[in-house]
């Protein structure tokens, strides 16, 4: 398979330290005029400037010693340290699957063979994972190597090749408000940060600088896998604007840990990802990011029911077949499920795994009236026994042609923290790749980054956070091809459109 390439086109330049692209955006507007519909192709010509220069990548996070945190740094010391183990069904070697950029391909183009493919992660410079250097907060004092073990995740002959590594890496303190997780969780509060809310923001500012100090990183990403918290209201005065949210911090007023350290992450200038539902992205940390010209991305990874879900039923809408029901149970053992057994934590994920259908439902007035939506149920329990391997069951049914019913049901194991750990490589390095790229029309006189909410991350997330007024996409094909054609762009590469005329002509 071809790694490296160069674009052959009077549209691209390379210079020392970046490429140029001069990209062709085609798009279609539709308007009413006359009581009928007008449609109009239109062409904007952009230019995409993306710095090749990869930096040292720093990651930061919030819930370093649960099992997605264990596994990601475990599985990302065992790739670089190129670790194989034996289990009983044979010799397994340490990889990358499950992630996008490592472990995926994108078409190229096409040679005298047919089809070339290419790396994902090799279609612009992206940073490899088994250079990203790990810190992190939790407020389980515990260090990583008996987290790992913890965990319950990684075969037993990895774990005792990882210990003397893992065992190194203590997680600082975190901030801890008992309101905001699951009661259940309080026997883990050993390593909290103390004082004030102003001061714990301040503490979580120094712990980024001194991390960045003192392993001699180029830039830091924050990102949140600590447990689900509940909802947070909004309240104007509280955290409706970015003003209001520092005047919170520091009069101590409700706010919670996840927009703490958004908000101590936006000031440092870093990026910050959350990858649970809570809506910790209240409108003044997104006020807060815009200002900052920081990016902000989220929420939720998408890693297995949703991820389905956002398949499935696209599958299903797309192809004119009505699905009129969605009824997804969960039960899973780890320390997330018992931590979303409470209430008002499950009520978080079941806001994030609830919309993710909309989309594709409002494509298609031919099956559904505007307020029709299917029915569609969520359902979490907890059962230790199972530990991280999750069980999601789900069953979809559909009208089909003439009165027919067609139920479709699916049963999906296997370990929860083995699926996010790629996605959370993907998030910071997309996000960090999407940190060098500017771009501007023709009529433009500046180059401007991507709008501060990221919803380039999209196909990562479950619920996907998206610039005020702008669609939210769910659809995992159409999240994916987003990804694909804005790098493709940034090579001056048309979008890929699967027309293969070359093979319909006589
Ligand atoms: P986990 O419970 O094993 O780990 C969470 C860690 O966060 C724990 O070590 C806990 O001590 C720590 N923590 C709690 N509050 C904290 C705070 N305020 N500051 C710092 N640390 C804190 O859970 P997990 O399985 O690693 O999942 C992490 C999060 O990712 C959960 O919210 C989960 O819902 C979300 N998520 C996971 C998946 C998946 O596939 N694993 C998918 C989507 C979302």
């Amino acid at each position: 398979m071809a790694e490296k390439f160069t674009i052959e086109s009077p549209d691209v330049t390379y210079t020392k330290d970046c490429i140029e692209a001069i990209y062709s955006y085609q798009t279609t507007q539709v308007y009413e005029e006359n009581g009928s519909l007008k449609v109009k192709p239109h062409s904007t010509r952009f230019i995409f400037r993306t710095e090749t220069k990869v930096p040292k990548l720093g990651v930061m996070l919030v819930g370093w010693g649960g099992n997605n945190g264990t596994t990601v740094t475990a599985a990302v010391l065992a790739n670089k340290l190129g670790f194989s183990w034996m289990t009983k069904t044979g010799e397994k070697v340490a990889n990358y699957y499950g992630s996008l950029f490592q472990a995926s391909t994108v078409c190229l183009g096409t040679g005298p063979a047919g089809d070339v493919y290419v790396p994902f992660k090799d279609l612009l410079p992206t940073v490899s994972p088994n250079d990203i250097v790990f810190d992190g907060w939790d407020i389980s004092s515990m260090n990583l190597s008996d987290a790992m073990v913890r965990a319950q995740v990684l075969d037993w002959s990895l774990q005792e090749q990882l210990k003397p590594y893992m065992k190194k890496f203590h997680p600082r303190p975190s901030v801890y408000i008992p309101e905001f997780i699951a009661a259940n969780q309080e026997d883990r509060a050993d390593n909290v940060i103390k004082g004030s809310k102003k001061e714990q923001v301040e503490q979580i500012r120094k712990d980024i600088r001194d991390f960045k100090a003192k392993s001699g990183v180029d830039k830091v990403i924050v990102l949140w896998t600590a447990n689900t918290e509940r909802f947070c209201d909004v309240i104007p005065g509280i955290n409706d604007t970015a003003e209001n949210i520092l005047k919170t911090i520091e009069f101590g007023r409700e706010i919670s840990p996840s927009s703490m350290f958004a908000v101590a992450s936006i000031m440092e200038g870093c990026a910050y990802i959350n990858g649970s539902p809570q809506n910790t992205f209240v409108p003044g940390v997104v006020d807060l990011a815009i200002k900052h010209k920081v990016f902000i991305g989220g929420d939720d990874f998408k890693s297995g029911q949703t991820k389905m879900k956002s398949v499935l039923v696209d599958f299903l809408v797309s192809a004119g077949l009505k699905t009129v029901s969605i009824v997804s149970y969960n039960h899973l053992g780890n320390n997330d499920g018992k931590n979303l057994s409470a209430p008002e934590q499950f009520r978080s994920k079941e806001i994030s795994k609830s919309s993710v259908v909309d989309d594709m439902v409002h494509s298609n007035p031919i099956l559904y009236k505007p307020s029709e939506k299917p029915d569609h149920c969520v359902v979490i329990k907890y059962v230790p026994y199972v530990g991280d391997s999750k069980r999601a069951m789900d069953e979809y049914t559909s009208e089909i042609m003439m009165g027919g019913t067609n139920t479709i049901v699916l049963h999906n194991t296997c370990e929860d923290s083995l699926l996010a750990s790629p996605l959370i490589l993907d998030l910071v390095v997309l996000t960090e790749l999407c940190q060098r790229i500017t771009f501007k029309t023709e009529l433009d006189l500046e180059f401007q980054t991507f709008h501060s909410v990221l919803s380039i991350l999209s196909y990562l997330c479950k619920a996907p956070l998206v610039p005020d007024g702008s669609p939210i996409v769910n659809s995992l094909f159409r999240q994916r091809a987003c990804i694909e054609n804005i790098l493709r762009a940034c090579l001056a590469l048309p979008p890929q459109n699967h027309m293969l005329l070359e093979h319909k002509m006589q």
